[in-house]
């Protein structure tokens, strides 16, 4: 089936506070997001027409922005009442959410105290991987990228900055030429970081869960939430940094993504890894959790 260009669809977007006929949503080439990368953005899942995680989403954006010494000029709030008014006007029941903001035109310059900041949230369908049987059974399989994850003295590494992505991207690229699904990035130092768009874990051989210490990369807000799931099912959860010869002592590994949701790995290169009823369990809770069907939530909503 072929994918309706992002640029040619039906709809509207909101674009610095007004809902704007989809194909009028643009920018000039010549603006400083475009030119030097100063530009930064979410991800957000909507299930059953609502966004999961909209505050804490909205509340990285921000901060991703000021990371990168610029303001968006919204405040919280007023952005996650964008998100529901845009997720009504395109009538969004299970789909994606994209804010993204830049610098724009004032400036052409690597000085760009002077220019405006522009923000836009998009949204389109976009169905929940879960259930996919193909996942279940088979996983992904990961290549390890020969790029790495860079110092927190190189770039604000907490920021969901689009120039990080260009590390992503390569590696990515990369991976799916030699025929995995994804990538597996190291960081500076060598030790096991995340996939391009999503955190990784461990399920060591003695049953507990063991991922990545996120100072180098982002800590996932699926990531978080993953844990505490692992933890309600009585898991011990370890952050720490983990070599990548360390995952000969693993017997289950996934991915946590707001795209990926829980993803089991099956292999990352050499290293092979069973589908097994941990990441399939948490795999259960998650979707339960968003959907708002899990005994927790469905406690609290009767009081
Ligand atoms: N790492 C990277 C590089 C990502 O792009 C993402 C997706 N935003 C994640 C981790 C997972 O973050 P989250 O769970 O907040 O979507």
């Amino acid at each position: 089936m072929a994918i309706l260009p992002f640029d040619d669809r039906d709809g509207v977007i909101w674009f610095n506070g007004k809902m704007v006929p989809w194909r009028d949503a643009k920018t000039h080439v010549l603006c400083h997001g475009l030119h030097y990368a100063s530009s930064v953005f979410e991800g957000i899942r909507a299930y059953g027409g609502k966004a999961f995680k909209l505050r804490e989403h909205m509340e990285r954006f921000k901060a991703s922005a000021q990371m990168l010494d610029f303001e968006i000029p919204y405040s919280v709030d007023e952005l996650c009442k964008a998100t529901e008014a845009v997720l009504k006007e395109q009538h969004i029941v299970d789909g994606y959410i994209r804010p993204v903001a830049w610098r724009g035109s004032e400036m052409m310059a690597i000085s760009a105290q002077n220019n405006k900041t522009h923000t836009v949230i998009a949204t389109w369908d976009w169905p929940a991987m879960f259930g996919k049987h193909d996942i279940r059974k088979e996983g992904v399989r990961l290549a390890i990228s020969k790029w790495k994850r860079p110092s927190p003295e190189t770039e604000p590494t907490a920021s969901k900055a689009a120039g990080l992505y260009m590390i992503c991207t390569l590696s990515k690229h990369a991976a799916e030429r030699a025929g995995f699904q994804d990538a597996m990035m190291l960081d500076w130092r060598g030790y096991v970081a995340e996939a391009t768009g999503a955190n990784i874990f461990f399920v060591m051989k003695n049953g507990e869960i063991h991922t990545p210490k996120p100072d180098c990369f982002l800590d996932g807000i699926t990531r978080r939430t993953v844990i505490e799931l692992a933890k309600a099912r009585g898991y011990t959860v370890v952050e720490r940094h983990i070599t990548p010869e360390e995952m000969a002592d693993a017997k289950e590994a996934f991915l946590t993504g707001t795209a990926a949701e829980v993803t089991p790995v099956a292999a990352v290169e050499n290293y092979t890894f069973t589908i097994g009823p941990v990441a399939l369990g948490l795999m259960d809770d998650y979707a339960a959790l968003v959907r708002g069907t899990s005994p927790e939530t469905l406690k609290k909503a009767a009081g």
